[in-house]
């Protein structure tokens, strides 16, 4: 397994494709927009420098990983001698199935096709493939280089062999992949989520205020950020839609999500990417909290 083909070069897809060329994988990023590309490529080398800056790499490893790294729009171009695609594009399950079944007839039998998707189903996704005991979950952490999780999510017909191959090559990657079954929120969203919900309905309910509330978890939990803060980070949106995710697949009630939190995602305050969420973070990405409107 030495070709690589990742689709979507945004926040993860980027950071999927920088893992694997340091590693010395021969690496596609491929995305629909020029734009994504050139952005994810100078992500990926300004990480890079920062490394160098660090003294963790050196500048010829910089050069190196650049150089496994090619960048194409056309999807067909990008996967021809992939041994195993891994789809990093837009959480959406119309565009993930109108993908995979793209890429299921572009590659062989043998090619492994894995997922980042936050939430949606492996299986749902494997179903629209001619090869579903080769489609698997590949959720790696935000932000990608750094993180060590890569939570394996087998669907309901994935293969023991396809589970053991991604599951190695993760600790090719130096992470250290978790095997969990395909059943919404997996294991890393279905226990953060809630808890970022109640956060938001401790606020909601005005049981504290948004610093007060962040504090409690960094200092009584040792959580090197607060619930609300993280939220911003992970994007209001994405939060809310893995809620939803949750709510439709178990129907149960504890993970309705917040009103507040619908009425933010409706307002547009999405956190860090728009600038506002939470916090407020116009000001040279200053946090600022934005809280006493709520309580
Ligand atoms: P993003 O919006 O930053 O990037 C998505 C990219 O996909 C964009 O560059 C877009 O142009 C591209 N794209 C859209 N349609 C495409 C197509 N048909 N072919 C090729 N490229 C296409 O999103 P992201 O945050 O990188 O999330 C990507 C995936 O990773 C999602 O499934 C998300 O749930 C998952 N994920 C995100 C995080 C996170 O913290 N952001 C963490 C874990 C998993």
């Amino acid at each position: 397994m030495k070709n690589i083909a990742i689709i979507g070069a945004g926040t993860m897809g980027n950071g999927i494709a920088h893992t694997f060329a340091q590693k010395g994988y021969k690496v596609s990023l491929i995305d629909i927009s020029e734009e994504s590309l050139k952005k994810g490529l100078n992500t990926i080398s300004k990480n890079l420098d920062r490394m160098v800056s660090k003294e963790k790499i050196t500048e010829t490893d910089k050069t190196e990983t650049l150089a496994n790294i090619t960048s194409y729009t056309d999807i067909a171009s990008g996967i021809k001698d992939a041994d195993i695609v891994v789809e990093a594009a837009t959480e959406n399950i119309d565009l993930k199935l109108k993908i995979f079944k793209q890429i299921d007839e572009l590659t062989s039998k043998n090619t492994i096709l894995a997922t980042n998707t936050s939430s949606i189903s492996i299986t749902k996704i494997a179903a629209v493939t001619s090869k579903p005991d080769k489609v698997i979950g590949m959720h790696f952490m935000n932000p990608v280089p750094i993180m060590k999780l890569v939570e394996v999510i087998r669907g309901y017909a994935t293969s023991n062999e396809t589970t053991k191959l991604v599951m190695d090559m993760s600790k090719k990657l130096g992470k250290v992949p978790t095997e969990v079954n395909d059943y919404p929120g997996f294991i890393a969203n279905r226990i953060l989520m809630p808890m970022i919900n109640e956060a938001i309905y401790s606020l909601y309910e005005s049981v504290a205020g948004v610093e007060e509330i962040d504090t409690v978890m960094k200092l009584g939990m040792a959580h090197p950020m607060g619930p609300l803060q993280l939220a911003d980070f992970i994007g209001l949106d994405v939060c809310l839609s893995i809620l939803n995710v949750m709510y439709d697949g178990f129907k149960n009630p504890k993970y309705a999500p917040c009103p507040l939190l619908v009425n933010m995602v409706v307002a547009g305050k999405l956190g860090v990417k728009s600038k506002e969420g939470f916090y407020d973070y116009s000001e040279n990405r200053k946090a600022e909290v934005v809280s006493k409107q709520f309580i």
